[in-house]
């Protein structure tokens, strides 16, 4: 994935693409000290930039460390990214993390180096996801919130995310649905998960991992179309009953899924409602995002 033409915006320069290295003992590669984001720009437009760009910052403030560079900033530079690169439907990838000028678990005086990078990336599960995705059960659990940073997009807590999805895709899974510390259910590896239970729309409580900002979006779609939404536990045991499930991230969209281990699921109203829903909203101009909440 370096070798390839591009630009990469790397600490308040354009570099080419695959001249944008690091030191093999940066402190982020070694102990973990990162933080990153995950957008998506449609039709020119980043959609919910802000949001996105204030997450990394606080992720950074989790944390422990400062980026050197304010809010605006950033958002200006991912959209120059995108627009660097000739993109208008991207996926954008800011990074933020310490540098090497120590290299130990201290590492106060280290430099904090910010990235951008953006590409095509038409959806994390490929063309064919809209008669859904099957997901087998992770072995690893997310960590609790006193275990691990969870509230930080970090680049540490992808570690079980990866040997998870490998290990769903050695056994012919598209991805992994992960339980958190209790057992109960968190999300996949890079989005989160939606079920329908008795018509109404399910979402586990976000502790213990990342609150998407696609969730978010979905949640509001949902009330907005007068759909019953319920934040909650939900218990390892309860997936069997679902009628729908589908996920829902920056890279994933919504995404149908049509079995998790032995249950099975077709994918129907709801998720097909706020399928639509959620590609309406994200091609809308950001003027007429404004425009419909006025
Ligand atoms: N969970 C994980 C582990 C993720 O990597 C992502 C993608 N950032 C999400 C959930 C969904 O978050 P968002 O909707 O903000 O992209």
């Amino acid at each position: 994935f370096d070798d390839r033409d591009g630009w990469i915006w790397f600490d308040g320069s354009f570099v080419p693409w695959r001249d944008a290295k690091l030191h093999v003992l940066t402190h982020g590669l070694h102990y973990a000290s990162g933080v990153f984001e995950g957008e998506r720009a449609y039709s020119g437009h980043v959609f919910k930039l802000r949001e996105h760009t204030e997450r990394l910052f606080e992720s950074a403030r989790i944390l422990g460390f400062e980026i050197p560079w304010t809010v605006a900033e950033i958002d200006a530079a991912c959209t120059e990214t995108m627009r660097r690169n000739g993109l208008t439907e991207a996926y954008l990838r800011p990074i933020a993390y310490r540098g090497s000028e120590m290299l130990a678990v201290a590492a106060q005086n280290t430099r904090i180096h910010v990235a951008i990078a953006a590409w095509a990336w038409p959806n994390l599960f490929g063309e064919d996801r809209m008669r859904g995705i099957t997901l087998g059960m992770a072995k690893w659990r997310r960590p609790a919130p006193d275990t691990a940073p969870t509230a930080s997009k970090a680049t540490g807590l992808y570690m079980i995310g990866t040997m998870s999805k490998h290990a769903a895709a050695a056994e012919g899974f598209d991805d992994a649905l992960m339980l958190d510390w209790k057992g109960d259910v968190a999300e996949a590896t890079g989005a989160n998960a939606f079920f329908v239970f008795d018509g109404a729309l399910h979402t586990p409580s976000p502790v213990g991992f990342l609150d998407g900002i696609t969730r978010r979006t979905v949640m509001n779609l949902a009330r907005q179309a007068q759909m019953k939404v319920v934040e909650r536990t939900i218990a390892a045991e309860e997936i069997g009953r679902a009628s729908e499930v589908f996920l829902a991230g920056t890279a994933a969209e919504v995404t149908p899924v049509r079995r998790i281990g032995e249950h099975h699921f077709t994918p129907g109203r709801i998720t097909e409602a706020l399928v639509a829903e959620y590609g309406r909203l994200v091609r809308m101009s950001p003027e007429e995002v404004l425009r419909r909440a006025a």
